[in-house]
């Protein structure tokens, strides 16, 4: 533990358990002194955030689902009335239908296409429009994002090119608020085994990958990713805006993968 979130107030949208990187990243900065507010998406996943939110102290455990707008409004409503103001944010939303995270991306329905894209990719520019408002001072905001959006990964399909649009978003959100003081960054996560995860078809093939083709020769934890985002949200990387922090065990610096491993 250290003070390096001591006085920041900020909240956290996309714990869904203990396994969640939105979890990872909620631990690392609530040990450095940060107060966080957390979200839920629905009635079944309060009776797993609320026991987490106990854990760090958090008052603030809001229901939101981000294809609701009212539902946005109503967090940020109580963000103002109970804070008035807030140092950062950190989107962890993802979502596809589990049946086109397998199979070919030419197969995505336009419903499923416009759903995934709204879901991981609009919902945090509309999170930012609103965080925007509460920051006056500044602040810092981040989402997740994977190599995926940079290269075909197999099955990632339709979340591939969300992740694209997500951290191009990042980009512009990023040249519209830093005169404000307000930096947008995303980080690109080396896979991890989450709920969300599950969905992607063998997604045990494409672990077993990163261990035996990534610099370092293992995947990444949770607190790695927490490390991170520490640094995004912190002082320590008050200089960097736009960027996709690659978090992947140096995964993306590889050009030439061995073409099998001997034990996948
Ligand atoms: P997770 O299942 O723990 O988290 C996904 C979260 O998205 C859940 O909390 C879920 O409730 C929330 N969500 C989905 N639809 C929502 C909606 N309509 N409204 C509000 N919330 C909604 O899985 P995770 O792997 O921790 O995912 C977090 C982020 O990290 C996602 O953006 C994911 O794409 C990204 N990511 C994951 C990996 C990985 O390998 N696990 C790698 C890189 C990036």
């Amino acid at each position: 533990t250290g003070n390096l979130m001591a006085g920041k107030r900020g909240i956290v949208l996309g714990v869904a358990n203990n396994r969640s990187i939105a979890w990872g990243i909620t631990k690392a900065c609530a040990d450095q002194g940060a107060e966080i507010a957390l979200t839920y998406q629905g009635d079944a996943l309060k009776k797993r955030v609320e026991p987490l939110a106990e854990q760090i102290g958090a008052k603030m455990v809001l229901p939101c689902d981000v294809t609701d707008e009212a539902s946005i409004d109503k967090v940020f409503e109580t963000l103002e009335k109970e804070w008035g103001s807030i140092d950062f944010l950190v989107h962890a939303i993802a979502y596809s239908d589990k049946s086109q995270l397998d199979g070919r991306y030419v197969d995505t329905t336009e419903d499923n296409f416009t759903q995934t894209m709204k879901i991981s990719c609009f919902s945090f520019t509309a999170l930012a429009k609103r965080a925007e408002k509460l920051m006056p001072d500044g602040g810092s905001m981040i989402t997740l994002t994977y190599y995926g959006a940079e290269k075909v990964m197999p099955h990632y399909n339709v979340m591939g090119v969300a992740k694209a649009a997500l951290e191009a978003s990042v980009r512009y959100l990023a040249a519209d608020l830093g005169e404000k003081g307000i930096r947008v960054n995303a980080i690109s996560a080396g896979p991890i085994k989450t709920l969300a995860a599950s969905g992607i078809a063998d997604f045990r093939y494409i672990l077993k990958w990163n261990e035996y083709n990534s610099p370092l020769k293992r995947t990444v934890t949770l607190e790695e990713v927490g490390g991170g985002a520490l640094y995004l949200l912190s002082d320590l990387g008050r200089g960097m805006t736009g960027e996709v922090l690659h978090i992947d065990s140096g995964y993306h610096i590889v050009g030439m993968k061995r073409e099998d491993a001997p034990d996948i």
